[in-house]
């Protein structure tokens, strides 16, 4: 089931696209599942689930983190994170550097910006993440590199209003990416990954195309 389904939705996506298999809440077993088919990008949205994770499986899997994610939770995953998707403040990326630094690392985030007409806490408005990019503080971080955006659409039915917020984040990644040297959008999930592949993503995170519904989280 697992390898079918990843086989169907990898022969799907442009060659230049990243597929993260989003294993949150899934056993040891099934990402092992993924991985014996030859899959080695994986996501989580929990550091301590995914530090678990790590610890068991093949080393060649490259980590994503996609949560959000908690500044006293940096230290467990800096070893040996690839990619953070969710970082949405100067604080919590002033955390990253340090624990990067400590691991002897460089450490790839992208922010995430707040696309969704829903209330939620997480990710930043196109000013704030100007002001961020701008920031004297954030040029002296040396551990950490960002290397795009990603965002999350509101979940709902309606094609067209996730069509408009995917299209709105590509233009504002569109008006950065030379000036910042970004190089990855971080959008679509199982439900919104052909809207958002439209709308020029290069990493879709899907979970539950892949390994079934989720049972809990
Ligand atoms: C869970 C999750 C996904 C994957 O969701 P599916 O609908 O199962 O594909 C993608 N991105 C984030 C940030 C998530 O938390």
């Amino acid at each position: 089931m697992i390898s079918e389904n990843l086989k169907n939705i990898t022969t799907s996506l442009p060659e230049n696209v990243t597929l993260v298999a989003v294993s949150k809440t899934k056993s040891v077993e099934e990402i092992l599942e993924a991985y014996n088919a030859g899959h080695r990008d994986f996501g989580e949205n929990k550091v301590q689930e995914m530090t678990g994770k790590w610890e068991e499986l093949p080393k060649d899997i490259i980590w994503h983190m996609i949560g959000h994610v908690q500044r006293n939770k940096v230290k467990y995953m800096a070893p040996f994170v690839h990619l953070i998707h969710g970082v949405d403040s100067l604080k919590l990326l002033k955390e990253i550097n340090k624990q990067a630094k400590k691991n002897n690392r460089t450490i790839n985030c992208l922010l995430q910006v707040y696309i969704a007409k829903e209330n939620s806490k997480f990710g930043l408005d196109p000013e704030e993440l100007t002001q961020l990019l701008e920031a004297d503080t954030f040029k002296t971080l040396e551990n950490v590199r960002i290397i795009g955006l990603m965002g999350m659409a509101t979940f709902t039915d309606n094609k067209e209003q996730i069509n408009n917020e995917f299209k709105f984040l590509k233009t504002l990644y569109d008006q950065l990416k030379n000036k910042y040297g970004l190089k990855e959008l971080s959008m679509g999930m199982s439900s919104d990954y052909t809207i958002a592949l439209q709308n020029g993503s290069t990493m879709v995170r899907i979970g539950s195309a892949i390994f079934g519904e989720r049972n809990y989280n």
